[in-house]
């Protein structure tokens, strides 16, 4: 290779190198404008939030699919509710109704591989679906916390009951605490959730605790950073009937005092007609009702919930009467609904019934169903 030659290559290397320092500086201006866009988008929902009071928690069309090997299971087809600060609100339905899954979806807690959708799923304001895991991290047991439907297993049997607090308050508590404080501010929650002699029970396992005692203590834990949004997951099933009450009255006032909202989910329609304010229908992953607990209970619109409500047990049955099940089987989960999901059960059902799938009717401003059955608006 003569000179020229070289000088020649040595000139198209030196280009090439421009060229390339160029494509990384319109790169990282591209990269910068989009993550600016995303932050400036985002200030202005929490500021529009703020402003508007809106919902603290807005879901819309929200969808899971969980893929497996063979077939996929849609938990989760297209529901709509929203939420406001401080609000006690109830999901009731069978199990396998999606209440769960929905719910967990929220905080971004679904088996992997599974498919979230959601046309809006806001909370205060912020979009939960472009969320990130290192995101979210800061939102869960900080902003949202979950209290999960068995106090037997969900602590650690091999920790303190107050170390388990303590390492919960360190972690997600917004002001730095040292070991002591922790320590002492758990022996606090302690007392508060109605544990007597709290500095000995700081120090002992959860073997120790009765099954109500272990509930308070999750509960503790789950308020102790004083979250906007509480979701509890059947907190009373492990529980006998007497405790059930105390734990949910606990719940009800530890969360009203910290202005808490909360969602409560279970299939027992006399806890939600004693302790929630608004209540979800859930049957085949869709929401099926919704509306004031009174409102629901007073004038249901949908056969479901009608079939639900007549299944209660009453005092005012005659001796030797029946209980009043709902026949048949709740609808599989493998495809999606395409039409109405309780139709196989339904005693109203119509021909439309069997080719569309019924839109969300609305009966007040607080009050809708999904359903073909027409109902004059009140
Ligand atoms: S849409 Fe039809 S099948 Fe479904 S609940 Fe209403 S009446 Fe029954």
């Amino acid at each position: 290779m003569n000179w020229e030659e070289n000088e020649e290559q040595r000139k198209n290397e030196g280009q090439r190198k421009n060229e390339e320092q160029r494509n990384k500086e319109v790169y990282r201006k591209k990269e910068g404008y989009r993550v600016e866009e995303k932050r400036v988008v985002e200030e202005y929902r929490v500021q529009e939030y703020k402003e508007q009071e809106e919902e603290l928690l807005s879901v819309e069309d929200l969808s899971v699919e969980i893929p497996l090997s063979e077939k996929t299971v849609y938990p989760v087809s297209g529901i709509r509710f929203s939420l406001k600060e401080g609000e006690l609100a109830a999901i009731v339905g069978e199990s396998g109704s999606g209440k769960s899954v929905a719910m967990k979806s929220i905080l971004g807690l679904l088996p992997s591989g599974a498919r979230r959708t959601a046309k809006k799923l806001s909370f205060k304001g912020k979009d939960l679906i472009s969320l990130s895991e290192k995101e979210y991290y800061g939102i869960r047991g900080k902003e949202i916390s979950m209290i999960f439907q068995d106090p037997m297993t969900a602590l650690n049997p091999l920790m303190r009951i107050g170390e388990q607090i303590s390492e919960v308050i360190l972690r997600n508590r917004k002001e730095k605490m040292t070991k002591q404080e922790a320590k002492e501010e758990a022996i606090r929650l302690l007392s508060s959730v109605g544990i007597t002699d709290a500095e000995k029970k700081y120090r002992q396992y959860p073997h120790e605790f009765s099954g109500g005692m272990r509930q308070r203590v999750l509960i503790a834990m789950a308020l102790s950073c004083s979250p906007a949004l509480l979701i509890a997951d059947e907190p009373t099933t492990a529980l006998d009937v007497t405790i059930q009450a105390q734990i949910l009255k606990l719940l009800k006032e530890e969360a009203r005092e910290r202005n808490t909202a909360v969602i409560l989910i279970t299939h027992d329609l006399s806890l939600v007609f004693e302790n929630a304010e608004s209540l979800f229908v859930m049957y085949g992953g869709k929401i099926m009702e919704k509306g004031k607990v009174e409102e629901i209970f007073s004038t249901p619109a949908h056969p479901y919930t009608k079939a639900l409500l007549a299944a209660i047990p009453s005092m005012e049955m005659e001796k030797g009467e029946r209980l009043k099940p709902i026949e048949g089987n709740p609808p599989s989960l493998f495809e999606k609904p395409m039409r109405c999901p309780f139709l196989e059960r339904c005693k109203e059902r119509m021909p439309i019934c069997e080719v569309e799938l019924p839109k969300e009717q609305s009966l007040s401003k607080t009050h809708s169903f999904a359903c073909h059955q027409k109902v004059e608006f009140k």
